[in-house]
């Protein structure tokens, strides 16, 4: 194939590539420590960027991650401007693509020839490498996250090498939700599906003791679903069910309580409408329901910090029973927090390790003090029901935490010691969780 596939709106990573300083993460919760950031136009140039360059070196994509994860005490090198290059593989039903493009450019490219992407995030902003690199996910209880549906990733090794691994190889569970510990990934095949339609109906204030009685029927009445509450009231403010057209999930106008809205006039928090997917019942391509912004728009608020924990969707009543004790202290420094599901996969690093997730996710006021107050506390609450971290957003858990609700970590960690010995893809963070060793 190789269609071109168009890149809409501005590309932070090429901005600050051109001399400027390398600056901050999106939402300017890190200010990157790194000397200097190497935009690679191709995959010979990066290539021989990692083999040339001394020292530490590690990617970033679309820095849409809220911590230092993607930071280097070296060398930044961003894959955003390597062409993206897309082919599908209408037999294996998969299309590969650059690790730099953006997942709402790939979805443009693919909805022209027919086809689909099985969930997005709530942005489409994200670049490919970046977001399958941490495991982000949409929702739904039938939907692995974004990386449960890579088939295949290529990659810079530590010696400037071009390597490949696929779904199948050996250690390939580990390398999928890599955080880029072992290497700078160039393309990635994503399995596909044709082309679907979705409809998005928003209910309001859901009794929250209708959602804990049946947590998995209210988050699976949907392809997707989307819970949005700021925790101290009765109700839960919004329910957003992204339905498949033609899988019998139309939604009722009266559901659980709920009051069904229409027409379509939901804003976000602090979100104007314009900035999010077409709701109202009214049926559209799979890319302009499934993420919650828009392409061409501003996605979320900006101004904000985000953290989210995982938890088995068979104790998620009880989870969020745990954080709403916290209610009152939580919500004079939230925006808003969401709730979704991610069905289990078996990636080593993956949120959804080997069990169906309820995902909480908190999109904080911009208060970094407030912030690193009350996440030990949420911690703390969520602690019983093994709590994992979203890796790209803010948390406080220790190596230890994170070891113990991590099956497969210590795996994951000698794969990446193994393919990068010398530690030029380790960073601070990757250490300070134990995803690396000291040294
Ligand atoms: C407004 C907003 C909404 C969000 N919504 C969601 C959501 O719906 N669901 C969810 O799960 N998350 C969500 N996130 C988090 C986001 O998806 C992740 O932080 C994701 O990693 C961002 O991708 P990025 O390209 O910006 O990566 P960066 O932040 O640039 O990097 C993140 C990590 O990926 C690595 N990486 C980047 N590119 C490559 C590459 N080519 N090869 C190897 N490693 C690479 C970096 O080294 C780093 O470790 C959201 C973030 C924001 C700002």
């Amino acid at each position: 194939m190789g269609q071109r596939m168009e890149r809409s709106g501005p590309d932070p990573a090429t901005a600050y590539a051109r001399g400027m300083s390398i600056g901050a993460t999106w939402a300017g919760t890190h200010t990157f420590a790194a000397a200097r950031l190497i935009e690679a136009t191709s995959i010979d140039e990066l290539q021989e960027a990692v083999a040339t360059t001394d020292g530490p070196v590690r990617a970033l994509g679309t820095r849409h991650s809220f911590n230092d994860l993607a930071d280097s005490p070296g060398t930044l090198i961003t894959v955003t401007s390597i062409p993206a290059d897309p082919a599908l593989d209408v037999g294996n039903r998969t299309v590969t693509v650059g690790a730099g493009a953006r997942y709402g450019d790939l979805a443009v490219w693919l909805e022209a020839q027919g086809w689909a992407l099985h969930n997005m995030g709530s942005l489409p902003h994200i670049s490919i490498g970046g977001a399958i690199a941490t495991g982000t996910h949409g929702s739904g209880v039938t939907n692995g996250c974004l990386s449960d549906a890579v088939a295949a990733v290529e990659y810079v090794d530590a010696g400037g090498q071009l390597r490949s691994v696929r779904r199948g190889d050996e250690g390939f569970e580990g390398l999928v939700v890599g955080l880029g510990a072992y290497g700078i990934t160039v393309r990635v095949t994503l399995d596909v599906q044709p082309t679907f339609l979705v409809r998005q109906d928003v209910y309001r204030d859901l009794p929250w003791n209708t959602l804990l009685e049946d947590l998995p029927g209210v988050m699976g009445a949907g392809y997707s679903v989307s819970a949005f509450t700021m925790w101290a009231e009765d109700t839960v403010q919004q329910v957003w069910r992204k339905s498949r057209i033609g899988m019998g999930d139309t939604p009722q106008p009266s559901w659980l309580g709920a009051r069904f809205e229409r027409p379509d006039e939901s804003g976000l928090v602090d979100v104007p409408p314009a900035n999010l997917t077409v709701k109202g019942g009214a049926a559209g391509p799979w890319l302009e329901r499934l993420p919650h912004f828009r392409l061409d728009s501003t996605p979320s608020n900006g101004d904000e910090i985000q953290t989210e924990y995982f938890v088995a969707l068979s104790d998620g009543a009880e989870a969020l029973r745990a954080v709403r004790s916290l209610a009152d202290d939580i919500s004079p420094h939230l925006l808003v927090t969401e709730l979704r599901t991610v069905a289990a996969d078996g990636l080593w690093l993956s949120g959804a390790h080997g069990r169906d997730t309820l995902a909480i996710h908190f999109t904080w006021r911009n208060s970094p003090a407030a912030v690193a107050a009350l996440t030990p506390r949420i911690e703390a609450a969520l602690a019983p029901f093994g709590a994992r971290p979203h890796w790209g957003k803010v948390h406080s858990m220790t190596a230890d935490a994170v070891a113990e609700v991590t099956p497969r970590l210590a795996d994951a960690q000698e794969q990446f010691e193994a393919l990068d010995p010398d530690g030029r893809f380790a960073n601070d963070h990757l250490r300070r969780l134990g995803l690396r060793t000291p040294r």
